[in-house]
């Protein structure tokens, strides 16, 4: 499995049945040497800093019914909120007085009226801290939606794919969605001009490890600006309540074999991860990613955002928290990196990105 490692390392890329292989060989030495070569080449590219975004959960209202989500519609035991456009901004200032130059406005999807409130929004985010990026991550908007919110100063867009394989996604989701449009829309936000996140979750049910390479597979042609990769975790209030939570081994390995085939991609180690395991957000710095996120939201309203049980939004995972979150990654020989983090412009021949602003 080692000389795997080693292509991958090399070429950035596998053949179907070698990633699959690097996803279920017994964990032990050769499953570390990929976490450790991962860990070397994204040291190798972005040094011992780690990026942080500012996340600011702007409401959990949503229009969908995903099977999986604890704020999906027909959730009737969850208070809804909107933060205001002034609670918005007094977040991203406290963020920018702690020292963020990004951050991710994240949000269930909006009556599309409230196209009108995001633009708003990113505009003034753009004029009062032109030094920070704006990531937005808001779900499925007709394209002239993605445009308006680009004009106005939006930088970068996170839209999970979730799975790539249809019969899985329709396990996953409602009639009502489609994963055709999920990625046309991934399509139409690389044409608009933003950089790109996007991502699954690992141990989803249902979830095989055919799914898995064809996950990769997918995201290996998008060469997205980042991925985003986190554990399954059941949400109590949805259909999927008892199903067992994703596992943080097969999470890592897939952190490593990205940043193995994307070298200067931006993997955030996710709140998921951290909330399955406390080292969590440790373990996926080990295995090659080089971002977190850690929440500005007003802390009133941390718990009604609550994708899934546990979800770790206080202590590091806190903005108030930056102090702790310093104090973990010095553990492990690493520091904040406070710059805006964009991603680089990919030169490798496997990862050439036309769109990247
Ligand atoms: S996963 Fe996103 S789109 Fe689906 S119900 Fe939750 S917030 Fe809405």
């Amino acid at each position: 499995m080692k000389r795997l490692v080693d292509i991958l390392r090399d070429t950035h890329h596998l053949e179907a049945q070698d990633y699959a292989a690097l996803l279920s060989a017994p964990n032990g030495d050769e499953v570390a040497y990929l976490r450790q070569q991962a860990q070397q080449v994204a040291v190798d590219n972005f040094g011992h800093g780690i990026f942080v975004r500012g996340l600011v959960e702007v409401t959990n209202v949503c229009r969908n019914d995903c099977l999986y989500c604890g704020i999906r519609k027909s959730n009737p035991h969850i208070d809804r909120y909107m933060l205001t456009h002034d609670e918005v901004m007094q977040c991203c200032q406290q963020g920018h007085d702690i020292g963020f130059h990004t951050f991710v406005l994240q949000g269930g999807e909006l009556p599309r009226d409230k196209a009108q409130w995001i633009e708003e929004l990113v505009t003034d985010i753009r004029a009062s801290w032109p030094d920070c990026a704006i990531t937005l991550s808001l779900g499925e908007w007709p394209r002239k939606v993605y445009e308006r919110w680009h004009r106005a100063g939006a930088d970068r867009y996170l839209l999970r794919h979730e799975t790539h394989n249809l019969a899985h996604y329709a396990t996953l989701h409602p009639a009502s969605m489609s994963l055709t449009t999920r990625l046309q829309c991934l399509d139409a936000l690389k044409q608009v001009g933003y950089q790109v996140g996007t991502g699954i979750m690992v141990g989803s049910p249902g979830q095989t490890l055919d799914h898995l390479v064809e996950d990769i597979q997918y995201i290996e042609q998008l060469k997205p600006h980042m991925i985003g990769l986190g554990p399954f975790v059941p949400h109590h209030d949805t259909p999927l309540a008892h199903h067992p939570t994703g596992s943080a081994d097969i999470t890592t390995r897939l952190y490593a074999i990205f940043r193995l085939m994307f070298p200067k991609v931006l993997i955030p180690s996710t709140t998921a991860l951290n909330s399955i395991d406390p080292n969590g957000r440790l373990m996926g710095i080990e295995a090659g990613a080089n971002v977190v996120m850690p929440n500005l939201s007003p802390a009133l309203f941390r718990d009604q955002y609550s994708l899934y049980d546990g979800k770790a939004a206080t202590h590091a995972e806190a903005a108030e928290g930056i102090k702790m979150l310093q104090g973990q990654l010095a553990t492990i020989g690493y520091h904040i990196n406070w710059g805006r983090g964009d991603s680089p412009v990919f030169c490798n021949n496997n990862s050439l990105n036309t769109n990247n602003p």
